[in-house]
């Protein structure tokens, strides 16, 4: 089901999600709805707490604009060996919509989580890829980007979207 997403600064965008404790049919129905929410969007990556629900999981598919599909789910995340060499781009999000900000991250990191079958997985993510998965997991730290920069951008961003 498509949900609405929630738009910054919608309280739930600042809040710590829980881990999920049992791969259940909620959690399955979570992760279908984060999907299709996010290839309606269209987007790139969503996370639980962008449809209002408070718990580490999101959704990814870095390439779908460019060919097939890949849909990819990660529950409670971890963000482990972040590269020393760090990369700028723009980002944007679906809950702040029309706005790009210019963001540091680091270029590599290693991604760990547990899928919807409940095996867990590890793997290195580079370029893109770690950009879209440290977007989406600082919105289960309560983070978005406006929080990643430095004040006097952010007050310029934020009056343009506000405006
Ligand atoms: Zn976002």
């Amino acid at each position: 089901m498509i949900r609405p997403i929630l738009l910054w600064p919608d309280p739930a965008l600042s809040q710590k999600c829980a881990p999920v404790a049992d791969i259940d049919d909620e959690v399955r129905t979570l992760c279908d709805d984060l999907l299709e929410t996010m290839y309606d969007a269209p987007g790139r990556g969503l996370a639980a707490p962008q449809i209002g629900v408070l718990a580490r999981v999101f959704v990814m598919d870095t390439k779908w604009k460019e060919g097939a599909r890949d849909p990819r789910v990660f529950i409670n995340p971890k963000i482990t060996q972040p590269s020393k060499a760090r990369q700028t781009g723009p980002e944007g999000c679906l809950s702040i919509p029309d706005v790009t900000a210019d963001i540091e991250r680091a270029e590599a990191i290693t991604l760990s989580w547990t899928a919807l079958d409940g095996s867990t997985h590890v793997e290195r993510l580079a370029g893109f890829d770690a950009i879209c998965a440290q977007h989406e997991f600082d919105h289960l730290e309560g983070i978005v980007t406006f929080d990643r920069l430095p004040s006097h951008q952010r007050q310029s961003l934020e009056a343009s979207y506000f405006a």
